[in-house]
Order: structure tokens, then C-alpha cells, then sequence
């Protein structure tokens, strides 16, 4: 079977086909440093992680880049609050998060690229945009012209007036919508020379330039959370058209919400779950499982319940690799056996081609586990073992166990 992607832009399952068989290039937005992770992030990574490792398991070779953006007027203004620079705090929280990642069983990335180590080749690109007329200058700010290439819409299909809850802000800009892609420089605020004066990127091309800096001029997914389609992948989607007069990315992905209480969490509402909380109840790898029984499109509303549902289940497929290792029967393997093993691996690979379809994949490892014909004290150690492959293939992609 072949690998479905569920495409955000053309709002279809497409076959997975990337841009360089040899190496597929993947681009996941990271997070803004100036506090500690919250569930909906680790939710975020958790997914295209399994992606990532779905692939390699398919053969390909992967890159993956999740970036650390480190320059935003959030982290000056907490960094001010505490008395502290600005480049201290970002670094100090993305340790942290780099090891949050660690802890969830997230493979390392090919790159974890901070905004402020690649900002010349942003500057390079605003610098280009700015010869070309997409950007304009108000009061020693930049904007990014977004009513030409098609404007916005492109990625959500909607006007991009429907999509704010609050009126956008003029500030003089030509379009309320207009994106801030070079501030200029003021007190506190850590800035580099341009030919449009001093100052830093805005968001939007900050994750532009890092991922064509990094991976090229073909990204073939680019991730992150449903949040994020507008403005900022909406934005990432317009620049590439001025820049290159094309979009960059072969397939947009986007994960689902995680809402509390129904609501989705945000700030305002002080409803975050923070996941080192989540940490020291659970550890990783159970939330890590706990995420994974959704698919990653659907809304997961968060429960402590589940989670410990989760943690029995969890249990069980770990419980039934253990008894496998201890099975000391011997004999070959018997037909039957060994088609019952394949069986559960094709649905296994199945679930996951149909775009990454975790739940289906963790119900054909929980059957696999209870299913009467392999039960370990009826088997021979030669079907064990292929059992025991099986088992480790899975978590080769789920990543149930941290072991890689
Ligand atoms: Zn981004």
C-alpha cells in the first residue's frame, strides 16, 4: 500500500512522493522560548516525530529540522520583567525544551536551528523582497505586501478577515492584514544592519529563511499545529511565491487542538496543562502513548483518565513482549502461526499509510497482544521471535519504549 498524506492546502489524501527520493526534508515550526512547554506542544512534536519515523521505517533518509525561535518581543518583555538578557532566557527555556523532547522519545533532528544564529541569510531574502516591491516602509517598520500572488487564503481557503477574532491593526500599513517582516531596532532589543536599517525578522520569515537556509529550495512536509495555518503558514506560503514564484512545500500538515474542558487552551483563559506537571505524574513515555491514541488530526480534549488508560494499555503490549522473550519452546514456526503474525503486522502498516493513522496502528498491537492464537504459552521460541520483530518495528515508530 501506498503512504496518504492528508495535504491542509488542497484538503486531500495524496500518496506521499518527495520532491528527492533520496531524502525527504521536513520543517516543523518550534516553539517561542520565553516559557516552558504545555501538552499542545508536546502534542505537536510527538506527531510529526512518528511521521519522521514512519518514514525511516519505509527506507527513506530523513531531515528533520524543528527550529527554536528565539528573537520575539514576548521573550524581551519577560526577560525585562526579570532583570535579565534577553539571549539568557531564550537559551535557558530551550534547553529545556530540547529536553522535553528527550523525554517524550522525540528522535534528535537532523537541526534544532535558534532565529538568532540565521539571521544574514533572513536579511538576504527581506533585502531581495524589498528590491522587488513586496515591501514597503512605515515609520522604520517593514511590511510584507500580502494582497499580491493571490493573497491570503491560499492555504485555508478563507478570507483572512473571517479568521480573526479581533480587528486587525492598521498602524498605517496598506492592508490591515500586512505582515511585520523587518522591525526596526529600539532600547533592549537585539539587532543587526541592514540596508533597511537596524532591527530584526518578523515571525513569518524568520521560519522561511531557516528552513530554506537549512534544508533547500524543497521542503516536502512542512508540520505544525492547526493554530498555525494562518497567519503564519498562510505568510510562510506568500513569501515563498515572491521569493522563488513558488511554494516551497511539497505537503502542509497540521495536528489538531488539545482543549481542556472543552475550551481550548490558551493564555487568557490560564487553562495550559504544563507538561513537566504532566511529567511528574505520568513520565514521557505514557504521555508520549496517551497522544498517540488520537489521530493526529482529531481535537484531543485532555483527561487524566485517559492517560491512565492509556498507561494499562501500554502495559499490556510491554507485558506481552516480556512473556515473548521468555517463551522456550522449541520446534519451527507452523503456517498458521506465521500468518497470524503477518496479519497483525499489515494492519499495523496499513493503519499507518492512511496518514499516519495511530489509533488504528495501537488497536492492531493491542489485538496482537490478546489475540488467542499467539498467546506466548503456545508458542515456539522460532515464532516468538518473529513476533518479537513485529513488536519491535512498531515501537521503532511509536516510540513506546524510548529504545531506538
Ligand atoms: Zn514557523
Amino acid at each position: 500500500m501506498a503512504l496518504e498524506i492528508f495535504d491542509s492546502k488542497t484538503g486531500t489524501l495524496r500518496e506521499f512522493r518527495p520532491a528527492d527520493p533520496e531524502i525527504v526534508r521536513m520543517y516543523v515550526c518550534g516553539p517561542t522560548v520565553y516559557t516552558d512547554a504545555h501538552i499542545g506542544h508536546a502534542r505537536s512534536y510527538v506527531s510529526f516525530d512518528v511521521m519522521r519515523r514512519y518514514l525511516e521505517l519505509r527506507g527513506h533518509r530523513v531531515r528533520m529540522v524543528i527550529n527554536i525561535t528565539d528573537l520575539d518581543d514576548v521573550i524581551d518583555q519577560k526577560a525585562a520583567r526579570l532583570g535579565e538578557k534577553p539571549e539568557v532566557l531564550a537559551a535557558r527555556y530551550g534547553e529545556r525544551f530540547l529536553e522535553d523532547l528527550r523525554t517524550l522519545n522525540v528522535r534528535p533532528s537532523y537541526a534544532n536551528p535558534r532565529v538568532s544564529e540565521n539571521v544574514p541569510a533572513m536579511i538576504g531574502i527581506i533585502e531581495k523582497l524589498n528590491e522587488e516591491g513586496y515591501v514597503y516602509e512605515v515609520d522604520g517598520n517593514h511590511y510584507f505586501r500580502t494582497t499580491l500572488l493571490g493573497g491570503y487564503g491560499q492555504l485555508t481557503h478563507e478570507r483572512p478577515e473571517d479568521l480573526l477574532a479581533d480587528e486587525p491593526i492598521m498602524e498605517g500599513r496598506e492592508n490591515p492584514f500586512d505582515f511585520l517582516i523587518w522591525k526596526k531596532s529600539k532600547e533592549g532589543m537585539v539587532s543587526w544592519d541592514s540596508s533597511l536599517g537596524a532591527g530584526r525578522p518578523g515571525w513569518h520569515i524568520q521560519c522561511y529563511g531557516i528552513m530554506r537556509g537549512v534544508l533547500g529550495d524543497s521542503i516536502d512536509i512542512h508540520g505544525g499545529g492547526e493554530d498555525l495555518k494562518f497567519p503564519h503558514h498562510e505568510s510562510n506560503i506568500l513569501i515563498s511565491l515572491a521569493h522563488k514564484g513558488k511554494d516551497a512545500i511539497g505537503y502542509h500538515v497540521h495536528n489538531g487542538f488539545m482543549t481542556r474542558g472543552k475550551e481550548k487552551m490558551s493564555k487568557s483563559l490560564g487553562n495550559f496543562v504544563p507538561l513537566r506537571d504532566v511529567f511528574e505524574r505520568f513520565g514521557g513515555s505514557v504521555v508520549r502513548f496517551y497522544l498517540l491514541r488520537s489521530h493526529y488530526r482529531e481535537t484531543i480534549d485532555y483527561d487524566e483518565d485517559d492517560i491512565e488508560k492509556a498507561q494499562q494499555d501500554l502495559d499490556l503490549i510491554l507485558g506481552f513482549e516480556k512473556d515473548l522473550k521468555e517463551v522456550e519452546k522449541d520446534g519451527k514456526p507452523r503456517g498458521f502461526v506465521e500468518e497470524e503474525i503477518a496479519r497483525h503486522r499489515k494492519t499495523f502498516m496499513d493503519s499507518m499509510d492512511n496518514d499516519f493513522d495511530t489509533p488504528g496502528a495501537i488497536t492492531a498491537l493491542l489485538d496482537f497482544a490478546g489475540c488467542a492464537k499467539t498467546s506466548p504459552d503456545d508458542l515456539r521460541t522460532t515464532e516468538a521471535r518473529l513476533a518479537l520483530g513485529v513488536l519491535s518495528e512498531a515501537d521503532s515508530v511509536l516510540g513506546l519504549t524510548g529504545a531506538d
